[in-house]
């Protein structure tokens, strides 16, 4: 569908004032756009870099009527958000992104289902509702990931099932946090975690950045590092699956898909976000296009901006403590080092606080660099990076 293009000037409505928020924000404060979000944090990170905030939670009908009567269209940037509200607010103000690939993403099982049918390559995964369906399921597939159906981010809801003995106290574990039906995926035996940021406007106009290759510590991101040491061929059936995605579930925005790549060389689709990704924070920096802007270039419906990559780049979430160790050495922060931060006070482990970019065409100098700083496991560096 054409629509268009939202003109500078317009105020765009924030669903979630996180730092993804925040730093759509920042790209859309150059583009000319005003912005408003509706978060329970009056001082959420997208209230630093200039939003309006509506303070309350993302349910709120009279909040959402409000966020709906104050802007021109309105965006998500996270997928745990009810979609019932999301609903409520496509039938009073644009929405571009929709509800659809949000309720998709949000639930497991529809989300791989989808994905088999459209015929893109997932984890082999069974549906499990009680410990004799898990029994079942890793006889047939060996050890397992156990995930919730929803809610689950940063390895939250998930269990990890290496022996048919673990199989009624992992179980048993989750039920505690969530009721079944859980999924139960292979465990995965992968070379490397990849992702990649595809985007599509209104208009079709579809756009991938690079593959990034990902390393994850208990779960969540620590690391992203582009180009990707993976062969073209890979890189190029990356892309496609993306692009292919983003066709297939008529995307308007920007999407993280997330894969993994077998020894084989073979790949397979982990999970999908609709909105810009943890994995993507390296255009900001070495991109001609940030996934920020080019997000908000796609629901303004604007042509989308180039995905180049002007520079190699390694990606460092600051993590809890991480925060803190790297501020006590603000003073020698490398010139390549460009430091991104969210605002955020409560400082609690395994919280996304802030991260790096570092431009870098020398990895071992820049190993060297980041083990000086005592903040990120040796071990994890070394892989990475070398
Ligand atoms: P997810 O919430 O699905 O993105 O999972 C978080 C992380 O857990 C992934 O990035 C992987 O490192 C790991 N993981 C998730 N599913 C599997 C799987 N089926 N096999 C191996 N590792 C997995």
């Amino acid at each position: 569908m054409n629509r268009k293009p939202l003109p500078p000037g317009a105020t765009i409505g924030l669903l979630g004032g996180g730092q993804l928020a925040q730093m759509l924000v920042h790209a859309g404060n150059a583009m000319g756009f005003r912005f408003v979000a509706l978060d329970p944090n009056p001082e959420c990170p997208a209230f630093y870099a200039g939003a309006e905030v509506l303070a309350a939670p993302y349910g709120d009908r009279a909040a959402l009527a409000e966020l709906a009567k104050r802007c021109d269209l309105v965006t998500y940037e996270f997928e745990n958000v009810e979609v019932s509200g999301v609903e409520f607010l496509e039938s009073r103000v644009l929405v571009p992104q929709g509800s659809r690939l949000l309720a998709l993403s949000q639930h497991r099982i529809r989300e791989k289902i989808i994905l088999q049918e459209q015929g893109f390559p997932v984890t082999p995964f069974r549906i499990v509702r009680s410990v004799a369906e898990l029994s079942v399921a890793y006889e047939a597939l060996g050890p397992l990931m156990l995930k919730t159906v929803t809610g689950g981010y940063d390895g939250k809801g998930q269990q990890k099932i290496t022996s048919a003995a673990a199989v009624e106290s992992g179980f048993a574990e989750l039920s505690r946090k969530t009721k079944p039906p859980f999924i139960a995926e292979e465990l995965v035996e992968f070379e490397r975690e990849l992702s990649v940021v595809v985007a599509r406007n209104p208009a079709g106009e579809i756009a991938s950045f690079p593959v990034g290759e990902n390393v994850h510590e208990k779960n969540i991101l620590t690391l992203t590092r582009v180009p990707a040491r993976i062969n073209p061929l890979v890189e190029a059936q990356a892309l496609r699956l993306a692009e292919q995605v983003a066709e297939v579930l008529s995307l308007v925005g920007v999407l993280g898909l997330e894969l993994f790549l077998l020894p084989d060389d073979t790949l397979l689709v982990n999970e999908l976000a609709p909105r810009p990704h943890n994995s993507g924070h390296y255009t900001q920096d070495a991109c001609a296009t940030s996934q920020f802007e080019q997000h908000l270039r796609a629901v303004a419906a604007w042509p989308l901006g180039a995905t180049t990559l002007h520079t190699p780049v390694v990606m460092l979430n600051l993590i809890g403590e991480q925060l803190s160790g790297m501020l006590e050495q603000l003073d020698r922060l490398p010139a390549a080092a460009h430091l991104h931060l969210y605002h955020k006070h409560e400082v609690r482990a395994g919280r996304k606080l802030g991260h790096l970019n570092f431009t870098c065409d020398n990895p071992a100098r820049l190993l060297e660099t980041l083990n000086s700083y005592g903040i990120w496991t040796p071990s994890l560096l070394e892989n990475a990076l070398s």
